[in-house]
C-alpha cells in the first residue's frame, strides 16, 4: 500500500486495465480443517467442491524448539502485548458515536501524511488475527484476553451503530456510503475492512471467540444488504480499488455459516478483469499493483475449494507460476515500488531501494499453502521455504522485533523497520501474524502420509495416529535433520521427506542404516513402513554456494547456500543507532542515504563462486576479489543494522 509511486486509489470509475484491484488472505487458518470448516464443508458445500489432498495440523499440535523461528515469534508475542487495544479501538468508537478510551495512534492510523489511503482501523484487524494465532501457538490467555476484549468492545460498536458496519474512516460510514454509489473516493475502503473481517474470522475459528463470530456475521450481513443493490457491471467497477481478499472472506463466512448470500458475494468480489486473462494462462501483470493482485487470487483459490468454477483454480496455479518462477528474486519477493515489472527490464529495476514488498512474500506465502494443500507438489515447497528464510524471517528485526516494508537491492543500502507506535503500514500488519504463524507450514497429512516440509526445530502430535514426530537440526547450519518418533504402539505410516531442489542428492537413514537415495531434487522422498517407538529417521543433504540470475540479464548475480540467500555484508558506517527505526514507508531510498560504492566483482560467475570460503563462524563465507578488501557474506536473513548487497553486477575479469 503506498500512494507515493501511483495514483491508483484514486477513484472507482478510473481506468481499470490500471488498478486492477486485490483481495483475500487464504489458508491463513492452520486449525481451519480442524476447527470448522470440516464438517460445515461437507454438510454446507457443494458436491462437486474439490476437497484438498492435505490437512495441515493444528497450530496448538506443533511445538517450536529453540532457532531463530521460536527468537522471531517472542518478539512479536512481545510486541502485540505492548500496544494498547483502546488505542487502536479509538477510531472505531467515536465513528459508533462511543467515547473513546485512548488517543488514537499515530502513522496510518491517524496522520494526516496517509490521510489519502483511508486504512484508518486496519491495524486492528491484523491485530485479531496475530493474537489468534499467536493464543493457538501458544495457548497464553493474555492473548485470548485481548481478542475477548476487542471482540466485545466491536460489539458495543456495532450495537450503538445499528447498521452492523464497523470502521475507523475518519468520514465514518460516508465513505462507504459514497463508494457504494459510485461516487470518486480516495481510498481502498473494502481493502481495509477486509483486514477487519479477517481479524474477526481468525478470532472466532482459531480463539474460539464467539462474540467475534457474531460480530463477523452482522458485519458480512451489512455487506450483503449494502452491495445488493450494485448491478454486475457497478460491482466490477467497484472492484478496480484494492479491496484485499473480499472474495476469499465471503468464500471462508460461506463455509462458516453455510449463507448462500455469502458464496454469491464471493463470487461478485472477484475481479473478473484479472480472474479471465489469467484462467486463460495470459500473464499481463506488468505494471500491476503486485500487492493489490496476490490477495485477490488466493481468494480465486478459495472460491474454487468451495466450489467455484475450475477456471478460479487454473487463474490462481497460473498466477502461483508466473510470479514464482518468473517475477521473483533470489529471495522470493518482487516488484520494485510495489508494482511488478516487465522482466526484459530486469537490470532497471533490480537495485532499487523499494523493491520486494513484505507484504506480498506474507500473500505469496498464504496463496503457496492453498494451493499446495490441492496439489502436494515440492515445488510448492521449495519457494515457501525460500521465500519464509529470505523474506519473512529476514523481514524482522531480531532486536527489537520491528519489521522491514520493502527489503530493497539497492547496494550498500540497510534494512528499514517500522516504528513500534507511529508508523502501522500494511506490513506492520502483516508483520503481526507472519512470525506467529511458523507452525502452520512444517508439517502436512493425508490418510497414511506425513509430509516434512520445512527443516525447523519442532515437533508434531498426529493424534489420530497416536503418534508425536520430533525434529532436531541444526539446519541451515548443518545441511541435515534428524526426526524421532513416539507412538503409542506400532505405527504403519509413510513419511514423506522433501527432497529440497537446492539439494543435488538426498539420503535417508532409519536407525543408522541407509533406506533410501535420492537424485531427485524437488521432489518428496517417501518412507513406508511400520514404525515403531523410538525409531530415528536421518535426512541428509547438500548445500553449496550458485548463483542466481534472471534471463535477461546474466551479468547480475545473487549468491545462495541451499535456500538461503547470501548478503555481502559492509557493516554500519554512516548509520546511527536506531536510524533504521522510521516513520515514513514511502521515504525509503531517502533515509540514511549516504554514498556508497560497494565493490566490483570481475569475472564469471562459477570463477567467483570458486573464490568464495567458509568463514570462521557457521554460515560465514568470504569473497576473495581482485584489488579489494575481501567481502564478508553471510545469509540474508541475518543481515540487521548494517548495509548490504544480495544482487551484484559483475565485470568483465
Ligand atoms: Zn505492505
Amino acid at each position: 500500500m503506498n500512494m507515493s509511486c501511483c495514483p491508483r486509489l484514486a477513484g472507482a470509475g478510473r481506468s481499470r486495465r490500471h488498478f486492477l484491484a486485490s483481495a483475500a488472505k487464504v489458508g491463513l487458518l492452520a486449525g481451519w480443517s480442524m476447527v470448522e470448516a470440516g464438517p460445515a464443508f461437507a454438510a454446507q458445500g457443494p458436491q462437486t467442491a474439490p476437497m484438498p489432498k492435505l490437512q495441515p495440523f493444528d497450530l496448538a499440535d506443533v511445538e517450536l524448539s529453540e532457532s531463530p523461528f521460536l527468537h522471531a515469534q517472542r518478539m512479536t508475542e512481545k510486541y502485540i502485548l505492548s500496544l494498547d487495544a483502546d488505542r487502536l479501538l479509538h477510531n472505531f468508537r467515536v465513528n459508533a458515536g462511543l467515547k473513546p478510551k485512548a488517543p488514537v495512534y499515530g502513522g496510518w492510523e491517524s496522520e494526516q501524511t496517509w490521510a489519502d489511503i483511508n486504512c484508518h482501523g486496519h491495524t486492528l484487524g491484523h491485530y485479531l488475527s496475530a493474537c489468534a494465532l499467536a493464543y493457538r501457538s501458544t495457548k497464553d490467555r493474555r492473548f485470548k484476553q485481548r481478542i475477548d476484549y476487542i471482540a466485545a468492545e466491536l460489539d458495543a460498536c456495532q450495537k450503538a451503530a445499528g447498521t452492523g458496519l464497523i470502521c475507523a474512516f475518519p468520514d465514518g460510514p460516508a465513505l462507504f456510503a459514497a463508494y457504494l454509489k459510485g461516487e470518486k473516493i480516495s481510498g481502498v475502503p473494502w481493502y481495509t475492512l477486509h483486514k477487519v473481517y479477517a481479524g474477526l474470522r481468525d478470532s472466532a475459528l482459531l480463539a474460539d471467540s464467539t462474540t467475534a463470530r457474531t460480530v463477523l456475521l452482522r458485519l458480512a450481513d451489512w455487506a450483503v444488504v449494502a452491495t445488493r443493490p450494485l448491478s454486475d457491471a457497478q460491482f466490477e467497477a467497484m472492484l478496480a480499488i484494492e479491496h484485499g481478499g473480499m472474495n476469499e472472506i465471503f468464500a471462508d463466512l460461506y463455509v462458516m455459516a453455510g449463507n448462500a448470500d455469502y458464496r454469491t458475494l464471493a463470487e461478485r468480489f472477484s475481479h473478473k478483469a484479472i480472474l479471465e486473462p489469467l484462467a486463460h494462462g495470459r500473464d499481463y501483470l506488468d505494471g500491476l499493483h503486485a500487492n493489490t493482485q496476490i490477495p485477490k487470487v488466493i481468494g480465486f483459490s478459495r472460491v474454487y475449494e468451495v466450489g467455484g468454477d475450475p477456471m478460479y483454480g487454473d487463474a490462481a496455479a497460473f498466477f502461483w507460476r508466473t510470479v514464482a518462477h518468473t517475477r521473483s528474486f533470489a529471495t522470493g519477493g518482487h516488484g520494485d515500488g510495489e508494482h511488478f515489472f516487465p522482466m526484459a527490464d530486469f537490470a532497471k529495476h533490480v537495485f532499487s531501494a523499494k523493491g520486494s514488498e513484505t507484504c506480498c512474500q506474507y500473500n505469496m506465502l498464504k496463496l503457496t499453502r492453498s494451493l499446495f494443500l490441492r496439489d502436494p507438489n515440492a515445488g510448492y515447497a521449495d519457494y515457501y521455504e525460500r521465500t519464509l528464510y529470505n523474506g519473512i524471517l529476514a523481514s524482522q528485526d531480531p532486536d527489537s522485533g520491528m519489521a522491514t516494508y520493502f527489503q530493497g537491492a539497492r547496494p550498500g543500502y540497510m534494512k528499514l523497520y517500522h516504528t513500534p507506535v507511529n508508523s502501522f503500514w500494511c506490513c506492520t500488519g502483516t508483520g503481526m501474524e507472519n512470525h506467529v504463524k511458523y507452525r502452520e507450514s512444517i508439517y502436512f497429512h493425508d490418510d497414511r502420509a506425513l509430509y516434512v516440509n520445512l527443516f525447523i526445530p519442532s515437533s508434531v502430535a498426529w493424534r489420530d495416529k497416536g503418534a508425536v514426530l520430533t525434529q532436531t537440526t541444526a539446519f541451515p547450519e548443518a545441511a541435515s535433520t534428524s526426526l524421532h518418533w513416539k507412538l503409542v504402539k506400532p505405527a504403519e505410516l509413510t513419511l514423506k521427506l522433501r527432497h529440497p531442489r537446492w539439494s543435488q542428492s538426498a539420503v535417508v537413514l532409519v536407525n543408522g542404516a541407509e533406506v533410501a537415495r535420492s537424485a531427485d531434487p524437488s521432489s518428496y522422498v517417501e518412507i513406508s513402513r511400520t514404525w515403531r517407538d523410538g525409531d530415528r529417521v536421518e535426512l541428509l543433504l547438500a548445500m553449496e554456494i550458485e548463483t542466481v540470475s534472471a534471463p535477461a540479464a546474466p551479468d547480475i548475480v545473487a549468491f545462495t547456500y541451499g535456500p538461503l540467500v547470501l548478503a555481502g555484508a559492509f557493516g554500519k558506517e554512516g548509520l546511527a543507532p536506531g536510524a533504521d527505526i522510521i516513520v515514513n514507508e514511502r521515504l525509503y531510498g531517502t533515509y540514511n542515504n549516504t554514498p556508497f560504492t560497494p565493490p566490483t566483482l570481475a569475472g564469471e560467475p562459477q570463477e567467483i563462486v570458486r573464490r568464495i570460503r567458509a568463514g570462521n563462524k557457521p554460515l560465514e563465507f568470504i569473497l576473495q576479489t581482485q584489488a579489494q578488501q575481501p567481502i564478508r557474506m553471510i545469509p540474508y536473513y541475518r543481515i540487521a543494522h548494517e548495509r548490504y548487497a544480495t544482487y551484484w553486477q559483475l565485470v568483465s575479469a
